[in-house]
């Protein structure tokens, strides 16, 4: 282990996931020569990374994402140059259905938006659309609208990508190796305790996903966010699924679908999200059940809904049940930044479902606000502080969050 006159490294992560990488990535870009430590109790992005459905939504309601998954667009061909390696994004664009006055009110907004931010997207046709989709029943289309130059990716090879550029820029990642305690001098958080002992830096970053506010209670935070499950089915394949068609928004339905190698991947907000107390949760999930009948109650409650898109979902085969846990919040904003009255702690937590869209941002933001730069951001809307005093474990908060997820009408 490097040592630098009794500190371990200028920055130690907590958490090899898609946030723990992206930040080692930029840190390690911006301020060469500095030490940066990544620690991943088991592999990298073994978690809710490698589970996404990895939309990288860049235009949504929520305008203060936006220059987040700005930089994740620009960051990914820097990534890719790097290695003169492909991440084999898909830019196949993103179609927003609205079938009720409602969502057109939704979708008129959201055009806007994209205009604000200039990028291209315009109104097409029911027809249009069902040549883009031909899977997608147009019938009760009101409006819809083509925003072609968004895309989906494969998380892992994203977040690896990030491990792998941080490690050949000077980052050491430590894979197998487990914090189990922060260490602290009153306010001021020192160091970490390990699975290899003692280990201090002068800023410590808790980027360890669903289980962050196990490490943030810790040093006093009330950590606002709770592990909510996300899930979405993968089809047989079918000509109806064709490679090069675009995301598909289905607000009314509540879901969300894209090609995955000719079948389809879709997901839904089901009525109620099964959650868990950040505690509970095994340190390795591979073999977690989170739904004993892989999701079929749940999708069995919404599949009227959702039939009247997508039809064929009555009797094509579901191949592959995917399900993990994202890190929600009652308003549906990230939870991230510096806590009030903690020294030297960042916490890169409460994604939201959103890590893979946004992971540039909270990357470039964390590297800099890691070496004492200002956040290039705007994290108001993110503040830890912004629901007063909670208690992350007890179950009313865990059903506030969960509660959250059921509203998102977005991918
Ligand atoms: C089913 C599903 C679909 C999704 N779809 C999308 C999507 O379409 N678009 C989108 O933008 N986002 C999506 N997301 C969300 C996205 O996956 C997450 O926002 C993102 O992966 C969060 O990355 P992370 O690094 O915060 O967490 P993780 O990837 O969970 O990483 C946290 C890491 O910390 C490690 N760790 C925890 N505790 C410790 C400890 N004490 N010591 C050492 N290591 C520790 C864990 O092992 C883990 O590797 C989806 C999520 C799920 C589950």
């Amino acid at each position: 282990m490097l040592q630098i006159s009794g500190k371990d490294a200028d920055v130690i992560i907590i958490g090899g996931g898609l946030f723990g990488c992206a930040i080692a990535y930029y840190y390690t870009r911006n301020n060469p020569g500095k030490k940066i430590l990544v620690l991943e109790r088991n592999e990298l992005c073994n978690a809710a990374t490698s589970r996404a459905a990895a939309l990288i939504t860049k235009i949504r309601a929520k305008k203060h994402f936006i220059p987040l998954s700005i930089e994740t667009y620009k960051v990914i061909p820097e990534l890719e140059k790097l290695f003169g390696e492909s991440m084999h994004v898909q830019y196949a664009g993103v179609l927003h259905i609205a079938s009720s006055q409602e969502r057109v009110t939704d979708l008129d907004a959201l055009m806007q938006t994209a205009s604000e931010f200039n990028e291209p997207a315009d109104y097409i046709t029911a027809s249009q659309a069902s040549q883009l989709s031909p899977w997608l029943k147009t019938d009760e289309i009101e409006k819809a609208g083509f925003i072609p130059g968004e895309a989906y990716c494969d998380p892992y090879l994203l977040g690896t990508f990030f491990g792998r550029s941080a490690v050949k820029q000077g980052a050491i990642i430590k894979q197998g190796l487990e914090v189990f305690n922060l260490l602290a001098d009153k306010n001021t958080v020192t160091g970490v305790e390990c699975s290899e002992g003692k280990l201090y830096a002068d800023k410590i970053i808790i980027a360890s996903g669903a289980w962050a506010p196990v490490l943030a209670a810790q040093a006093g935070i009330g950590l606002p966010m709770a592990p909510v499950r996300s899930q979405y089915w993968i089809t047989e394949r079918h000509d109806m699924f064709p490679g090069n068609a675009p995301i598909v928004i289905l607000p009314d339905a509540q879901a969300y679908a894209r090609p995955e190698s000719g079948s389809l991947l879709f997901g839904i907000r089901e009525k109620r999200s099964f959650y868990a107390s950040p505690g509970k949760i095994p340190a390795d999930i591979s073999n977690f059940s989170f739904s004993p009948d892989r999701g079929m109650h749940d999708l069995s409650e919404v599949i009227e809904n959702l039939a009247r898109f997508f039809p064929a979902v009555y009797d094509i085969g579901l191949k592959y049940y995917i399900a993990g846990f994202s890190a929600y919040t009652p308003d549906n904003n990230l939870s991230m930044g510096i806590p009030a009255g903690v020294n030297n702690l960042l916490l890169a937590t409460g994604c939201v479902g959103a890590g893979i869209s946004v992971c540039g941002g909270v990357g470039l933001a964390f590297a800099e606000l890691a070496a004492g730069k200002p956040n290039p951001f705007d994290f108001s809307h993110f503040s830890i502080e912004r629901f007063g005093k909670i208690d992350a474990f007890s179950e009313e908060w865990l059903e506030r969050c969960a509660a959250a997820r059921g509203m998102k009408r977005s991918g």
